[in-house]
């Protein structure tokens, strides 16, 4: 049996639907004036996703201003010697509806993923023995019942955005775990989240972590069984190439950073001026796919929006593409309590027939390159491998999120509260979690929001119904 990342595949399909988004946001749409001038700020899934669906929806003046000479973002496809490494996002999961829909619609070929172990007490596991060494299965599996019935007392988990959770949403994870006896089923994946990057069950809101936990267990389950068939996917030219080619579709300025975004309201209209290379331009309709956290370097802010954005935490996630030695294909590193910060996370392996491994950490702030390095080496030669040259690093400014305290004041209320405020519309990982699906899912959704007509199913021939055209490598 060919052993996967398998943990990540779902068959049940998200509702990010048309009709729960038409039945729930339809209200306060805009008519459509396929004239309309929308500027775009960033091409990342967020912003290309969002530009896609105002072209579908038949607005002809849609400009996508990105800072960086390629799409992609956080897709980040690194070439090394004609074969591509993922630093940035590496898996589709099962439910990720939107990227499927978008992958068939421009006939991008998708692989299924490689074998994951588990690394725990320096030794390594695969999945099925992690779970059985690690974790009492009788426990998981009245756990995993709990977990059941929590997604049907919760269903908005389903939903785009945060502003409508329940409270109970906003407890850390280990807390909300606890409440609803769901702690074996959080642990079983526990190591994948972190190394994910998604930091610690103390500190995260449930409801961010919940957006991903539900697909990654039923994987997990199944390759408990010893079910076969279950894969994550990945994109076979590398994930970029996917938006690279929606990028082709569209009108993406690349080098082109914004420095500057004013808005104004003049003669009963808003307008935005973007400036990039000094240079002014007028736009009615600002989308902010940038992170937000950076949209405060170039954006006119308002009192609100100073406000929100500066309570936006980040992780510092490091990738690292190294020439190693013995070590697992691929293994996640039971790095999982916050003061394990700085040790790797995880490794990856993405060509079986290459000596070349990812190596992922969550750093500290202030931490030296030599020493996070060296810690790369350290959790090699504890599996008994090694770390050779560095080929190629990389930082992100990973997953915002906002503390309970902050969401108990209502703070996707005020966020949501402001979207179309002054021509401006806010997307990306803040908004619906950091990953490439919920990003670009909520991006489709926004826009479908404000910006479809009013017979909106006419308009909707790309939506993500089909399901994935997966090839073998
Ligand atoms: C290491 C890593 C692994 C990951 N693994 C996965 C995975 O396996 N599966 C998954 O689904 N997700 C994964 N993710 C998360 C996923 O990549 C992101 O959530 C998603 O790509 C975010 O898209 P975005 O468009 O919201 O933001 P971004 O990708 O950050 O895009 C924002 C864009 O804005 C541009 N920009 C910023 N400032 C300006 C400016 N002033 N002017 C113009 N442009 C600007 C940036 O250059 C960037 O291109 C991973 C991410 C990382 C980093």
């Amino acid at each position: 049996m060919q052993r996967t990342w398998s943990f990540m595949k779902e068959d049940v399909r998200t509702d990010l639907s048309i009709s729960s988004i038409h039945s729930s946001w339809m209200s306060n749409r805009r008519n459509l004036d396929a004239s309309l001038k929308v500027a775009v700020i960033g091409a990342g899934a967020s912003g290309l996703t969002a530009a896609h669906t105002l072209r579908k929806l038949g607005y002809k003046n849609i400009v996508v201003f990105e800072k960086e000479n390629r799409p992609g973002g956080k897709v980040f496809s690194y070439e090394h010697k004609g074969r591509v490494h993922e630093l940035g996002a590496v898996l589709l999961a099962d439910r990720y509806v939107t990227v499927y829909g978008l992958a068939d619609e421009f006939n991008i070929p998708l692989f299924t993923a490689n074998e994951i172990g588990v690394v725990r007490d320096k030794k390594y596991y695969d999945y099925e023995h992690y779970i059985l060494k690690h974790m009492n299965v009788v426990g998981l599996m009245g756990s995993l019942v709990n977990f059941w019935r929590m997604q049907h007392k919760f269903p908005e988990i389903r939903q785009p955005g945060f502003s409508k959770v329940h409270k109970d949403l906003h407890l850390p994870l280990t807390e909300f775990a606890k409440k609803y006896h769901i702690e074996s089923v959080t642990q079983l994946v526990a190591s994948f989240m972190t190394g994910c990057g998604y930091g610690y069950y103390e500190e995260i809101p449930a409801m961010y972590l919940l957006k991903l936990i539900p697909q990654t267990i039923n994987g997990s389950l199944r390759l408990l069984l010893g079910l076969s068939g279950q894969h994550g996917n990945g994109v076979t030219n590398g994930w970029q190439s996917m938006w690279q080619t929606i990028a082709d579709s569209l009108d993406v300025r690349y080098n082109a950073g914004v420095t500057r975004v004013s808005r104004s309201h003049r003669e009963g209209r808003d307008v935005v001026e973007i400036t990039v290379h000094g240079q002014p331009t007028q736009f009615d309709v600002v989308v902010l796919a940038a992170p937000l956290e950076a949209a405060r370097d170039f954006l006119d802010l308002r009192e609100k929006e100073k406000e929100l954005f500066a309570k936006i935490n980040t992780y510092h996630y490091a990738v690292t593409l190294f020439e190693g030695k013995d070590l697992p294909h691929a293994s996640l590193v039971d790095s999982v309590r916050p003061d394990m910060i700085g040790k790797v996370v995880a490794f990856a392996r993405h060509h079986p027939d290459l000596d070349l491994y990812t190596a992922y950490q969550l750093l500290p702030e202030g931490v030296s390159e030599e020493e996070s390095i060296a810690k790369i080496g350290q959790a090699a030669a504890a599996l008994g491998g090694t770390c050779g040259a560095i080929i190629h690093r990389k930082h992100w400014r990973y997953f915002p999120w906002v503390s309970q305290a902050d969401l108990n004041a209502g703070y996707y209320g005020d966020l949501e509260s402001l979207q179309g405020v002054h021509g401006t519309y806010y997307v990306g990982s803040l908004m619906n979690f950091e990953t490439v699906e919920t990003t670009a899912a909520y991006a489709k959704a926004l826009m479908v929001k404000h910006f479809a007509p009013a017979d909106i199913r006419a308009f909707w021939p790309f939506a993500a119904t089909s399901r994935p055209s997966i090839h073998p490598l």
